[in-house]
């Protein structure tokens, strides 16, 4: 798929307005006095989670309402009862909430308009226009062509009005199982747009509905309820993704043989794709279904509530849409693209030490017993935030990566006989290193010097390398988590094959890490940056007893910025 670049550079993230073709056609329409108002809404079916590409949608429908200054409903668009489910209406509330929008009083649900819809299902009938077949869903299928091949009559397609108006009735009553007879518009089986051979309007259902409960037992299509409730609500530019395209001449049909009391338009964009991540809902019910992560909110999942639990503010969010754009060309996009608006949305957030993989290191000339507070910045760009007290003292963590016995040449961290920063402390000096009996390095032994406190030498010698370190006296026990794109491939595989692409190295567990103090108490949810090592936030499953951090997203290769000093 061609790099989506029609769209970029129309939305810089910031004060601009944002313009895309969509709000050229509403605003082309506001000025000619086509609507008084405009009106969007977003139409999620309620039979699973939201996710990234879905924010793309709900930034869109009410990005333009607030721009425009009109109104955007959030309608369910419930008429599967057999795959939707009262927590997946209330998720994907709570998910647009999250993101920032707000509907205000129109919070509706295409269930509400069952009666009507029955209605004008009736009226189809009376007028010649719709028709019950009993064909087989097998006989239907094969009956109704090919892109190359027209589509053949259903036998059942010349019943009269009143037949079917009767069969209909008790296809209501309930009078028949499920797949028996389904009632199908009368438009043209050899139509060379397949969604105009004569489509299926409602099918019979035995399934308790979250909203109407048992009062049902035959629902409309997906097609037949969708543009009608978009008239009902007086939307007037109905937006949904491409593959919609071919539905159009069918929203159409249906508005022009129906007594709607509004005619919506329906404008198609290019969906988004991201690299590395499945957005199809079918794949992401199966990963929660067959325990491949751990439920819709697990950080790995491209869910809002995935996302939200891994620490990614709904600003980041926000302002990715608004970079990426809205274009009429499919496009994957970049993750590097996301996880810049990530990093731009986090980077306010104050610095705390973590230290992921604990090596410890005994200052011999520092009194043993002793211990003194030193101050450290809550962020380097903004003084107001304010300093806080860390402790130090002669047995200290560091960071085991920051250690090497036989550094490569620009390796300037910790080395025998090299000399580095602690942060916000003190020069140190590695004297000794020692082994266990595996001959895996467990401690440093290590000088420090006093005249370098705060982290300057008063002779004016220089040091290249800056470690982070904690105090074994003080530093709080914790479980980090950190993740790698769920798959492994740029492009997974959308379908039942996707478990192939899987990355087995999508979580990985670091169970013994420590944190400052401070960390172990406060129980906000609020990201912070550990220093040198990225973005993170508490976990929900973290306990007064272990506090438990998700890596949200790591900072630049630290690594790489020190060997270019
Ligand atoms: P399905 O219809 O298979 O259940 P869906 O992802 O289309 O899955 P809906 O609940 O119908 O789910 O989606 C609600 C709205 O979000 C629709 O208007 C749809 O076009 C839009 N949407 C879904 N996926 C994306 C995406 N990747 N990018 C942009 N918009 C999307
Ligand atoms: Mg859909």
């Amino acid at each position: 798929m061609a790099k989506d670049d029609s769209a970029a550079g129309t939305a810089t993230a910031g004060e601009a307005p944002v313009r895309d073709f969509i709000r050229d056609i509403v605003a082309d329409d506001l000025a000619a006095r086509r609507h008084d108002a405009v009106v969007t809404r977003f139409p999620p079916e309620p039979n699973g989670y939201l996710h990234i590409g879905h924010a793309k949608s709900i930034c869109l429908n009410f990005g333009i309402a607030e721009e425009f200054g009109g109104r955007c409903n959030l309608r369910f668009d419930d008429t599967n009862p057999a795959k939707e489910e009262q927590e997946y209406i209330d998720a994907i509330i709570r998910d647009v909430h999250w993101l920032g929008f707000d509907w205000g009083k129109h919070l509706h649900y295409a269930s509400d308009y069952f009666e009507t819809l029955y209605e004008w299902a009736e009226g189809l009938i009376r007028a010649g226009k719709a028709y019950v077949d009993d064909q087989s869903p097998e006989e239907m299928r094969v009956n109704r062509g090919t892109l190359t091949e027209p589509g053949k009559n259903s036998p059942f397609r010349n019943r009269s009005a009143d037949e079917n108006l009767d069969l209909f009735r008790r296809m209501r009553a309930g009078e028949y199982p499920n797949g028996a007879r389904v009632l199908r518009a009368k438009i043209d089986m050899a139509s060379g747009n397949i969604n105009l051979r004569d489509p299926v309007l409602y099918r019979i259902l035995h399934a308790k509905h979250p909203r109407t409960g048992d009062k049902w037992c035959i629902y409309p299509s997906y097609d037949y309820a969708h543009g009608q409730s978009d008239a009902i609500e007086g939307i007037t530019h109905s937006i949904c993704t491409l593959e919609f395209e071919d539905h159009r001449p069918l929203y159409e049909w249906f508005l022009d043989n129906l007594p709607v009391p509004s005619h919506p338009r329906q404008y198609e964009f290019a969906r988004l794709n991201l690299g590395y991540t499945v957005l199809s809902k079918r794949v992401l019910t199966m990963l929660v279904r067959d325990g491949h992560v751990k439920g819709w909110d697990d950080p790995r999942m491209p869910t809002l509530a995935g996302l939200r639990r891994r620490g990614v503010p709904p600003e980041a969010i926000r302002d990715f849409i608004k970079r990426i754009g809205v274009a009429k060309a499919n496009s994957v996009v970049d993750v590097g693209m996301f996880e810049f608006s990530i990093r731009e949305a986090l980077k306010a957030a104050p610095r705390r030490i973590g230290v992921l993989r604990p090596l410890k290191l005994v200052i011999e000339n520092y009194p043993d017993g002793q211990t003194e507070q030193l101050p450290a910045a809550n962020h380097p760009d903004d003084a107001a935030s304010g300093t806080r007290m860390l402790t130090f003292g002669r047995e200290l963590y560091i960071e085991r990566d920051d250690f090497m016995e036989n550094p490569p040449k620009k390796f300037f961290r910790l080395a025998p006989g090299a000399e580095v920063r602690l942060r916000y402390a003190y020069f140190v000096t590695c004297r000794e290193v020692i082994k266990n009996a595996a001959g895996e390095v467990v401690e440093l032994r290590c000088t420090y010097d006093p005249a370098t406190r705060g982290g300057d030498a008063p002779d004016g010698r220089k040091v290249k390398g800056t470690i982070h370190w904690l105090a074994a006296a003080d530093a709080v026990q914790a479980e980090v988590r950190l993740y790698n794109p769920l798959f492994k491939s740029p492009d997974p595989p959308g379908g039942e094959n996707f478990a192939a692409d899987l990355n087995p190295e999508s979580l990985e567990v670091v169970s013994d890490a420590r944190v400052e103090p401070a960390l172990a108490t406060a129980n906000d949810t609020a990201p912070v940056q550990f220093e040198r090592l990225g973005y993170f936030c508490r976990d929900a499953d973290a306990t007064p007893q272990k506090p438990v951090f998700n890596r949200t997203i790591g900072l630049r290769d630290s690594w790489a910025k020190e060997r270019t000093g």
